[in-house]
């Protein structure tokens, strides 16, 4: 019987992973080792009962009592805290989920590596913070990292049985989010509402708004280089609107593999659990007839300019990823707390790489993990100061 962990598993990844692990056959098929959530205490005790897991974490310290109650006489053991979830992953699992949202995800990540099994990566901010050191740690225990978000889940399928060195480009595409017409002026006064509400995908809140500033794209080019080993000259951004074609993977002799799905994230996720066999995954079916007609469009990096932030960082590498995943969800806690505006996101971020390029040598690689920590929690101090100096000035 295969085991399993997710962590994030109250999230929208992590649910949508409980519901095909459910309808792979649940607590009769897997044997369910660890699932975490941050505050969603019923939610998490109620899966855990449910997949029989052998232990549940929840983030928050406060939160035990609750979850201690919530699993009484299900012989599910409750824990908590950071160190608790980190602890979770070093209970060995087959197939592992990284859905945590942000840089919380990479020491579970981390930790799940060293068992060799297969991490089944939807944190993407793992391999922005620290792309080099997760893959060289899967390397070195034999574990197998699968891309769970969809474009790098269409890359990894357009690239099987495929020469890598035959890849001329690679381009994933973008919806463009709900602000993809907005002029710059309207971008401006745009409201966490309105970002949240993306037009194809139901995601979590921060992802939805990181689509919106194209921030979420930024994240992708960096995972696509550090995933796959790219060249950044060779990852292209396409604006898709349909969000229908994930990824373009281009050859040597012009020939294009796209893969098409639809926007539902179980096709990526079932990718993964079912890897290397193809599952059946309860997906709606394409009808092209219907749709039509499929569109692209070259992004606009003066509206979005998380995208140049990205080159930027691309061409940096060592731990200017780590600095800028930090610095971009300070920003987003700032939008989402009304602070800042939407641009002043992007201001924020450009700020703080531009302070931290002062203080330390950002393209030096960080010898390990708790360098790339370091990095992460000065970017985060900075970006609230740049925060803080952009609220008095407006
Ligand atoms: P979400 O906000 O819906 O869920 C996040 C999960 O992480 C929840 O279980 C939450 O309780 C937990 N969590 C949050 N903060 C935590 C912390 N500090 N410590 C421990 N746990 C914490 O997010 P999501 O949309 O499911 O995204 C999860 C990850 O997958 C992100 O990295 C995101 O970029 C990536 N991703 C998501 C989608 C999508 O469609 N939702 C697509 C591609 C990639
Ligand atoms: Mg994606």
């Amino acid at each position: 019987m295969r085991s399993i962990s997710i962590f994030g598993a109250t999230g929208s990844i992590g649910e949508s992973t409980f519901d095909l692990i459910r309808r792979a056959g649940g607590a009769g098929a897997f044997r369910t080792v660890a699932l975490t959530g941050a505050r969603n205490v019923a939610r998490l005790a109620e899966m855990a009962r449910e997949l029989r897991a052998e232990v549940a974490v929840v983030a928050h310290e406060e939160e035990l009592p609750a979850l201690r109650a919530a699993l009484a006489g299900s012989g599910v053991e409750a824990a908590a805290g950071a160190a608790a979830i980190a602890e979770a992953a070093d209970r060995p699992a087959d197939w592992v989920m990284s859905a945590i949202v942000g840089a919380a995800g990479l020491v579970p990540g981390m930790r799940a590596l060293r068992h060799g099994g297969t991490l089944a990566l939807a944190n993407k901010e793992s391999l922005v913070t620290a792309g080099p050191l997760l893959m060289s740690t899967a390397e070195a225990h034999g574990a197998t990292i699968l891309p769970v978000d969809s474009e790098h889940s269409a890359v990894f399928q357009a690239l099987t049985g495929e020469d890598r060195a035959a890849v001329e480009r690679v381009i994933i595409t973008a919806s463009g989010g709900p602000f993809r017409d907005w002029p710059l002026e309207r971008l401006a006064a745009a409201t966490v509402a309105e970002a949240k509400a993306h037009p194809n995908w139901s995601m979590g809140n921060r992802i939805s708004i990181d689509s919106a500033s194209m921030f979420n794209k930024a994240l992708e080019l960096i995972e696509t280089r550090e995933f796959f080993g790219f060249e950044p000259a060779m990852i292209e951004v396409l604006v898709h609107p349909q969000s229908i074609v994930h990824a373009l993977v281009g050859f040597r002799d012009g020939g294009v593999m796209a893969h098409l799905g639809p926007a539902d994230m179980r096709h990526a996720i079932g990718y993964a659990l079912h890897w290397p066999a193809r599952g059946d995954v309860p997906v709606e079916r394409l009808d092209l007839a219907r749709l039509a007609r499929l569109s692209f469009e070259a992004p606009d990096e003066l509206r979005f300019p998380a995208l140049r932030l990205a080159r930027e960082v691309m061409a940096l590498r060592g731990k200017a990823g780590a600095a800028f995943n930090a610095a971009k969800e300070i920003a987003l806690d700032h939008f989402m707390a009304g602070e800042i505006g939407f641009l002043d996101m992007a201001a924020v971020v450009e700020a703080t790489l531009e302070r931290l390029s002062g203080e330390v040598a950002l393209g030096i690689p960080a010898a390990g993990l708790d360098e790339v920590l370091a990095m992460d929690h000065l970017a985060r101090t900075r970006a609230a100061e740049c925060a803080a100096h952009g609220k008095k000035g407006r």
